[in-house]
């Protein structure tokens, strides 16, 4: 059965809270889970407190989002609910974006790269094999999202339409793009004269099954914490940006296999037109003609407690809080402005933003929002800020 039989779902912008379990650490220093989730829409905060006289009470706070998950949940639940949609929507054309939202080790990477993607990113002691079989429940959502289109694409309804799957993946860090499909490379993001985003040495891979998706992203992934040249990014500080594009059948020849232009006399003369007249004349010209049906953007975002680094007494640590804060509060406003309609969006706010704004605007623009939260004591002031900007955003 083919997901696209199911019924359309109009939701534009759907905003879940995922709490993940307690640490192995959290428990051995005796942490306590103060979160209830209330399936399917609810979280309560149980917070510990002491009156003036130090006798204890218990102060709640009460939260409605879209829906809930709680700690025992796996990640094609997850998917299920939150990103299916999206991924319907993106074979009728649409641009479907999630975020994951959260403070540092809250299960964002958990959630967006899955559980073998983390171990191999850390290196060395991971599992080689692909999430099959079994390994699926925690694979990545944009994992899931690509077994699923490749599904499709596999359909015979599909499968004569000759439509590709293409992945980028960048970072922002610091209000600049890193390439983590070419080595960090640094990529340009302009406008071009119609105002569409248009990104200067960004690969962008064409990719045949989940598998090779996989071993590309692992590769990317681990671009992301060792990577530490003169940006010393670890992952907790930058906003990693996976895209996924459907592609139509080419009408002229393909120039697959050439690789982005970088440097050189073309990249040179891009450059030199400027924010307003920007000619898309690089490697990405054949492609260009394979029209884009439709995208999935995965937003690993950076951690939200950062933003609130701006104390730091390390000026690089401030001036990065300060980067994060602003790149997330111009999220938090933009995605307001869009489920208003309002006619001003704040694109400009922010990189981010900017980035992202093709992806964002439009009919058939859809946006989720996971935010991720911990369950222990410890992080509830994190976890307080957190469901207050994603109650925010819907
Ligand atoms: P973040 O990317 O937000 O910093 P991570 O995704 O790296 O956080 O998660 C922190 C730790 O918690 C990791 O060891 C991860 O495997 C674990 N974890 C996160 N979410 C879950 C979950 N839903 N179930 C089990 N373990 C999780
Ligand atoms: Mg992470």
């Amino acid at each position: 059965d083919c997901i696209l039989e199911g019924p359309v779902d109009e939701t534009t912008i759907r905003v879940a809270v995922r709490k993940r379990p307690l640490s192995a650490t959290e428990r051995s220093n005796k942490d306590t889970d103060i979160i209830e989730i209330q399936h399917p829409r609810n979280v309560v905060i149980h917070e510990p407190k002491k009156q003036l006289d130090l006798t204890p009470v218990t102060e709640s706070h009460y939260f409605a989002f879209d829906h809930t998950f709680g700690a025992e949940v796996p990640n094609d639940r997850v998917y299920h609910t939150v990103c299916l949609p999206l991924v319907v929507s993106m074979f009728r054309g649409g641009k479907s974006t999630c975020f994951a939202y959260g403070q540092t080790g809250s299960g964002k990477t958990f959630a967006m790269m899955g559980d073998q993607g983390r171990e191999r990113a850390g290196g060395g002691k991971g599992r080689k094999g692909h999430p099959t079989g079994e390994g699926w429940e925690n694979a990545g959502l944009y994992a899931l999202a690509a077994r699923d289109i490749f599904q499709v694409l596999a359909h015979p309804a599909f499968a004569s339409r000759g439509w590709t799957l293409h992945v980028s993946f960048f970072e922002i860090y610091g209000g600049k793009l890193f390439d983590l499909l070419n080595r960090r490379a640094p990529v340009r993001c302009l406008e071009d004269a119609r105002q569409h985003v248009r990104f200067l040495g960004l690969t962008e891979k064409a990719v045949v099954s989940v598998e090779e998706l996989l071993t590309t992203m692992a590769e990317g992934q681990s671009q992301r914490s060792t990577g530490s040249t003169a940006a010393n990014a670890d992952s907790s500080r930058s906003h990693a940006v996976l895209q996924l594009s459907l592609k139509g059948h080419a009408c002229a020849e393909r120039s697959a296999g050439r690789s982005p232009v970088t440097s050189g006399p073309e990249a040179k003369s891009m450059l030199q037109h400027g924010k307003r007249n920007v000619r898309v004349k690089d490697s990405n010209q054949g492609r260009l003609k394979e029209p884009v049906i439709g995208s999935f953007s995965f937003i690993d975002l950076a951690g939200s407690e950062r933003g609130a680094d701006t104390r730091n007494t390390e000026k690089a640590t401030r001036m990065e809080g300060a980067e994060i804060n602003t790149s997330l509060l111009a999220l938090k406003e933009v995605i307001r402005a869009l489920d208003r309609k309002q006619n001003h969006t704040p694109f400009r706010g922010s990189k981010l933003t900017q980035v992202l704004k093709d992806s964002l605007v439009g009919a058939r623009a859809k946006t989720a929002m996971l935010a991720c939260i911990a369950p222990a004591l410890s992080s509830c002031e994190h976890t307080l800020n957190t469901l207050r900007y994603a109650d925010r955003v819907k």
